[in-house]
């Protein structure tokens, strides 16, 4: 029955450790088009690869930055929805959550979750593409690209297609997975590594996998509980049902 909520709803209330790990489809409601969505209108003609890569930047830095700024407003503009508020929610419903996105979109701390492992980084800061020198928050307004200190140009701190994830916040998520006792995986494809090997870490170690997802995925067939649907339909449930449990 992999459509049990009460059986995920009893490993959440027995669970010391949860980890969560979140991907666009949690975004998906708040309207924040996928990468490939997004490239439409006068971003059309780019393939991902022109726009996201290390490569890209080297030579059109300005286009890159344009494209970040375009994608950063998008955020900007667009709120948590209720599965991101739900995740805030469960963090006072369980003894330890630790919460693993691959989203760089900002809307989990917006909606007042603390301590996200940002495997892919954020939007929302820039750094040094020469010296890695932390630049903060973008400049207002946007403009042009600005220059480091060092004379180098600033990007945002994305992880762009053929960088590694940040050493540190990986290994701090690979931690967490090893100490799950249940995992939720919530929309996301699963395809994208190392993020995608984090749910068979959790499980090779004894942890529950209940994935939330409305399409099936190559984490399916290894998960405990797959609850098939919206991540803002399904994680409110859930939050109600723990909170129902914890007041009975
Ligand atoms: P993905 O786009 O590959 O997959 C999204 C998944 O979400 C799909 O499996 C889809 O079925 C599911 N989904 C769609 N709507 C949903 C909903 N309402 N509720 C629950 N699930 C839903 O995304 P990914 O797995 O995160 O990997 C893609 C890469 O793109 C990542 O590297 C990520 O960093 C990046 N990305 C980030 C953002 C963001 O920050 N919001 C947006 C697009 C892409
Ligand atoms: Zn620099």
């Amino acid at each position: 029955m992999k459509d049990d909520l009460d059986t995920a709803l009893a490993h959440l209330t027995a669970a010391r450790n949860v980890v969560v790990l979140t991907g666009a489809g949690v975004s998906a409601e708040s309207g924040i088009p996928t990468f490939r969505e997004a490239l439409t209108g006068l971003w059309a003609r780019y393939r991902p690869e022109e726009l996201a890569s290390p490569e890209a930047f080297q030579e059109n830095p300005q286009r890159v930055w344009d494209w970040y700024a375009w994608r950063r407003q998008l955020c900007l503009d667009v709120a948590p929805n209720a599965a991101h508020h739900a995740i805030t929610a469960l963090q006072d419903l369980v003894p330890e959550l630790v919460l693993i996105s691959q989203n760089v979109d900002g809307l989990h701390q917006r909606a007042g979750s603390a301590n996200v492992l940002e495997l892919h980084g954020s939007i929302h800061r820039i750094r040094c593409f020469a010296c890695d020198r932390p630049g903060g928050d973008w400049p207002d307004p946007v403009g042009e690209v600005p220059v480091c200190r060092c004379g180098g140009l600033m990007r945002p701190t994305i992880v762009w297609f053929g960088e590694l994830l940040p050493a540190d916040v990986l290994a701090q998520a690979e931690q967490a997975a090893l100490g799950a006792d249940v995992m939720l995986s919530v929309g996301t494809s699963s395809l994208v590594y190392p993020a995608a090997d984090l749910p068979y870490t959790a499980k090779r170690q004894g942890a529950f996998l209940i994935e939330v997802n409305p399409q099936p995925t190559p984490l399916s067939p290894i998960a405990d509980v797959c609850l098939q649907g919206l991540a803002g339909t399904w994680l409110p449930r859930i939050v109600e049902a723990l909170s129902a449990r914890r007041e009975a």
